[in-house]
């Protein structure tokens, strides 16, 4: 543990009995953005996991903390020393319909500890009951759930997609009405910030423009200190986010993710994966893929993803209106469109270079985009699973195509594409074992597969956390091949049927 210090002129307070130094700035800096909230304790909380590595990188000592008082504080009943908990306000869209007044209804901002590489965090807690932004809900959050949570986002990490991050799972010893009585539950989380489209959204609604601008340069400092001094720093702010967000969505993507539920209020600011709600892994390839129940529409379907983020950078567009140019409302208008529109190229050229990664290339040529493109379209619809095809088609590049060929109904398909690569891998420098090599650190083995998903959480609720702590040993290594994790490397069986995940649980 770190070395007791006096509350310095910085803010921030002394390292508490948990190890954690906080150093509140959203709390100190943006009063009127919040609501400060005092929780009732828990009945009986209980740590069922704690990320170890990541409580190390915040100042905790994982080895030697008091399990029942981290329990205890992490409940938020009773709330560590120099913590401020609040619930942010925020407004957003909601499958489109724009929602002036949302807010932390079921979660609360801890407080803030600069990490050991740096880095500000939130810490934040998902289900401490409920606020005054809880709109007739309880507040609370269930086992299955917050599971899940953990386990998704500790995949993300692993894959290299920039999410919130899982610290800590705890029951609260209460039972929760759902459409059963569940195990309330509560998680920790850890992210850059949580602020939102939908944060911005709240201010602008209200044509509060001294708030907006108070926020964006909190923003500003906070994620880009680079261009705190720049005049034009709040068009900066939003091409940063635009870049963000089409380097986050295009991750997404190539990893076959599904968030499910990509209203303004769950876009991070940071770039971060956030609220994983009713999100899944693809297995089949396919575009139009939809698990949320509640998205009848097809609104967030995998292939509609990119759209809808930059939908929602639209309506963060608008929010900046006021301070891009506050003389000018059409000349700020045209200045952000124009940023916005930089977003579709970001965005391919995320894609293409994720995908050549996939594809074992190393160099870049001419027709690289035409051959992913021929490789979405020769995927799209046919069962294919996505994760196992890149792994098999690995070996193929080599020679060795039995695995990757078998996978198609009608071999032609492949035939013909894999005729274009095949020529395409002759332009390379690279040998083939170094081909192989690259494609198999970029292509996951082991990715959160739903039935798995399923499985552990409903032995979790059982109290059984084995199928749990494996699954997520397979998916936080997912590029590794390791003995006895052959069931987490393939697709659902077919009796396990079509998908549907639920939101808000
Ligand atoms: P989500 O879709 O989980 O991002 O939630 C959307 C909004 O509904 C957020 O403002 C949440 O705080 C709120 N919310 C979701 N579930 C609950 C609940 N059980 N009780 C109170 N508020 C909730
Ligand atoms: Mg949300």
């Amino acid at each position: 543990m770190r070395g007791r210090s006096a509350p310095g002129t910085d803010g921030r307070g002394s390292v508490n009995d948990l190890g954690l130094q906080f150093d509140n700035s959203y709390s100190r800096e943006l009063e009127g953005f919040f609501e400060r909230i005092r929780c009732a304790e828990a009945p009986a909380p209980r740590l069922v996991r704690l990320n170890h590595p990541l409580a190390r990188s915040l100042g905790m000592d994982p080895d030697s903390v008091d399990r029942d008082m981290l329990a205890r504080q992490l409940s938020a009943g009773e709330p560590p020393a120099d913590s401020d908990p609040l619930a942010m306000v925020y407004a957003g869209h909601q499958f489109g319909a724009f929602s002036p007044q949302l807010g932390d209804g079921r979660a609360l901002l801890l407080g803030e500890v600069v990490d050991t590489g740096g880095v500000r965090r939130d810490i934040h807690l998902k289900g401490t009951g409920p606020t005054s932004f809880s709109r007739g809900g309880d507040g609370k959050a269930v086992l299955g759930p917050v599971l899940r949570e953990y386990l998704v986002s500790e995949a993300m990490h692993a894959l290299g997609i920039p999410a919130t991050r899982a610290l800590a799972a705890l029951t609260t010893g209460e039972t929760v009405m759902r459409e059963q009585p569940l195990p309330g539950a509560i998680l920790a989380r850890v992210a850059r910030s949580h602020l939102r489209v939908g944060s911005f959204q709240y201010f602008a609604a209200r044509r509060d423009n001294v708030r907006l601008r108070r926020l964006a340069d909190y923003a500003i400092r906070r994620h880009h200190p680079d261009i705190v001094k720049e005049e034009d720093r709040w068009l900066l702010f939003f091409e940063r986010v635009v870049s963000a967000q089409a380097s986050l969505i295009a991750k997404w993507i190539l990893a076959g993710f599904v968030h499910g539920v990509m209203n303004t209020d769950n876009m991070a600011i940071s770039g971060e994966t956030i609220d994983f709600g009713p999100c899944a892994f693809i297995d089949a390839f396919d575009q139009a893929a939809l698990f949320s129940s509640i998205d009848e529409g097809g609104r967030y379907a995998f292939g509609n993803q990119p759209a809808i983020a930059q939908w929602n950078l639209a309506r963060f567009a608008e929010t900046l209106v006021p301070l891009v140019d506050p003389d000018d409302p059409d000349r700020a208008v045209e200045r952000l469109t124009e940023a916005l529109g930089g977003f579709a190229g970001l965005y391919v050229d995320a894609w293409l270079s994720g995908m050549r990664a996939k594809l074992g290339l190393a160099g870049e040529e001419e027709g690289d985009l035409a051959l992913a493109h021929g490789l979405v379209k020769m995927l799209d619809g046919k069962g294919i699973d996505y994760t196992l095809f890149f792994r098999r088609l690995a070996p193929a590049s080599t020679g060795r195509t039995d695995s990757v060929r078998s996978m198609f109904a009608d071999p032609g398909f492949f035939d013909e594409w894999f005729d274009l690569y095949l020529e395409r891998i002759e332009l390379e420098d690279q040998d083939a074992q170094a081909r192989l090599a690259l494609m198999n650190r970029t292509n996951p083995l082991y990715i959160p597969r739903n039935h798995k998903v399923e499985e552990a959480l409903a032995a979790a609720v059982e109290g059984d956390l084995c199928p749990f702590d494996r699954l997520l040993e397979a998916v936080t290594s997912p590029y590794e091949e390791r003995r006895g994790l052959t069931e987490f490397a393939e697709p659902a069986p077919a009796a396990f049927g079509p998908y549907r995940t639920f939101c808000g649980t």
